[in-house]
């Protein structure tokens, strides 16, 4: 019978399974609803950075000779929800079944699942686009209590054959980190990102974004995302050719000014599928085969994507849904409502919400060390903080935004995910940039008037998680430190940290079962 297959906004790979060889007679359909551009309020510029590389995907299916079926968002027979708009079309066109690769997130893979008998029948494809499937994953995972990153990379990078020299890591370690993680010297030139110049289909749909969704927090000036596979090929190119050669030596380092540095903003391309992992990682270790860049900083990339980008989404299908729903630090506050303005005098954190703002961007420590680790010092409830990061960046899904959030960020998850809190004071984000130079706070002082926020704060955690955290083996230097303050200094840092989190305005925490 005749199919209807149905593409979703980050499955745009030309060779996606369902497109190799399909039906002569099948339909190929793209869609976009209102209900998933505001199931939270996503940043304009990334719900543009969809539309548009859809668009672009749809015609270039149709110069293939596909039979496509486009929903706009302005058609008026849309029904805006993407379940019921797919089934709206497969009537339209008489096919009695729907082929659709397995989506990003459990709410949809949820859904879809339970129309698998329905009129017309959903058929869900595995997702090859990855190095590792849901059930490889899982064989691996076992019954461990605890996963550790590390030790799947390794049989990754066995298994894809990247960086190895016969059975042996090349160069001689599976991991260089020892030479990474060196804060920015005061001059350094960053080349710009290419510039992608909208054509008619991106300039038509930054005016649609505008219009239904320019109430949504972040700026659509400045848009630079690549919307097809020829531009984010440049960017691979760019990257490879001028960044990466430096990224593992600053990969940690934070910066007042520049939001990219030697980051090479391709998770965006390779969420929506106009780049392949493959290919990304290919092209690193060609590089470092060339001599055109260092083994720490390919090696450092390459884990990126084929250790931790891999490892997330299995934890992710792994463990949802109940994963969701963790909450082991009982975090139960809102989330400070700065986050969605960047008005506040902690630089770091107006820096980071403001370049997000602008640019659907923030790099990895800036979401994992500034936005992240204050929201885990101030208690912040997961979904909160969840749905912020997924609504703000322009490569959030929810496969990898939640692991990395609740798991890696707020330790929600009891460490399966992570081995320790990633918590710090203002003594680490002083060391990896240079924030607090231009800052109203003092970031050596703990307690008084311009005391800056994050060291009470850091320690009253550590104080209230005593329980949870004091056991690990990896946080006995500091829970040492604590140990050996006296109770006077205690209590002043603990009536500190009382008066900063006072002095925030807290969103109202809420309940999110509808999300599920
Ligand atoms: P680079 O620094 O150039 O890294 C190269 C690539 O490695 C990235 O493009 C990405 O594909 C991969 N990568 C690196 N770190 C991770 C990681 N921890 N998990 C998965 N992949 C990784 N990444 C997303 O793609 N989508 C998200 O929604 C997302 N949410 C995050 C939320 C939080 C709280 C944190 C701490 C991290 C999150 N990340 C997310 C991971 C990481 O921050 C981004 O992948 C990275 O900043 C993207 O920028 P880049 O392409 O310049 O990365
Ligand atoms: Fe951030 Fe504290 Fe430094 Fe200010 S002093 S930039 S709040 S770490």
């Amino acid at each position: 019978s005749r199919p209807l297959i149905l593409i979703l906004s980050d499955q745009l790979s030309t060779d996606l399974p369902l497109l190799r060889n399909p039906p002569d007679d099948a339909v190929v359909a793209l869609c976009e609803v209102a209900g998933e551009g505001r199931y939270v309020p996503h940043h304009p510029q990334k719900i543009a950075l969809l539309f548009s590389a859809m668009r672009h995907f749809a015609d270039g299916l149709r110069q293939r000779g596909f039979e496509v079926h486009y929903s706009r968002l302005e058609d008026e027979d849309n029904y805006h929800d993407l379940l019921d708009e797919a089934e709206r079309l497969a009537r339209l066109y008489h096919c009695s079944e729907i082929r659709v690769i397995r989506p990003g997130d459990w709410r949809l893979y949820e859904r879809m699942t339970r129309r698998r008998r329905g009129r017309p029948a959903w058929q869900l494809v595995e997702d090859d686009r990855f190095f590792c499937s849901p059930d490889g994953f899982a064989d691996w995972a076992g019954n461990r209590r605890q996963l550790r990153m590390e030790h799947f990379y390794r049989l990754m990078r066995r298994e894809s054959g990247l960086l190895m020299d016969g059975d042996e890591p090349a160069g001689g370690q599976w991991n260089f980190d020892h030479d990474n993680r060196e804060p920015l010297p005061d001059r350094l030139d960053i080349p710009a990102p290419p510039r992608h110049q909208p054509d008619d289909t991106t300039r038509e749909v930054l005016e649609l974004v505008e219009r239904h969704f320019g109430d949504h927090f972040g700026s659509l000036e400045g848009f630079n995302w690549p919307v097809t596979r020829r531009q984010a090929l440049s960017d691979l190119r760019h990257f490879i050719n001028h960044l990466l050669a430096d990224f593992g030596c600053y990969q940690d380092a934070i910066s007042d000014q520049e939001p990219f540095l030697f980051h090479s903003r391709l998770s965006v391309s390779l969420n929506t599928g106009l780049l392949s992992p493959r290919e990304v990682c290919d092209a690193a270790e060609r590089a470092w085969r060339e001599e055109r860049a260092p083994i720490n900083a390919v090696e450092g990339f390459i884990r990126q994507i084929l250790g931790w980008r891999e490892f997330v989404r299995g934890v992710y299908w792994l463990r949802m849904p109940a994963y969701k729903r963790e909450n082991r630090l009982q975090a139960e506050r809102g989330l400070p409502d700065f986050y969605w303005s960047g008005e506040t005098e902690m630089r770091c954190l107006n820096r980071a919400i403001t370049m997000t703002r602008d640019h659907a961007y923030a790099h990895h420590i800036q979401r994992l060390m500034v936005t992240g680790n204050f929201a885990l010092l101030c208690g912040v409830k997961p979904e909160a903080l969840c749905d912020w990061y997924l609504a703000v960046y322009a490569d959030a899904h929810e496969w990898v935004e939640l692991p990395n959030t609740l798991g890696m960020v707020l330790h929600a998850d009891g460490g399966y995910l992570g081995s320790k809190p990633y918590c710090a004071s203002g003594k680490y984000i002083n060391r990896m940039s240079d924030h607090c130079r231009h800052c109203r706070y003092d970031v050596k002082s703990t307690t008084g008037d311009n005391a800056c926020p994050f060291n009470s704060l850091y320690w009253d955690f550590l104080e209230r998680h005593e329980r949870e955290l004091a056991g690990n083996h990896r946080m006995k230097l500091i829970y040492g430190s604590l140990h050996r303050m006296s109770d006077e200094r205690r209590r002043a840092q603990r009536d500190k940290a009382r008066q900063v989190l006072e002095a925030i305005r807290f969103e109202p925490a809420y309940g999110r079962e509808d999300h599920l």
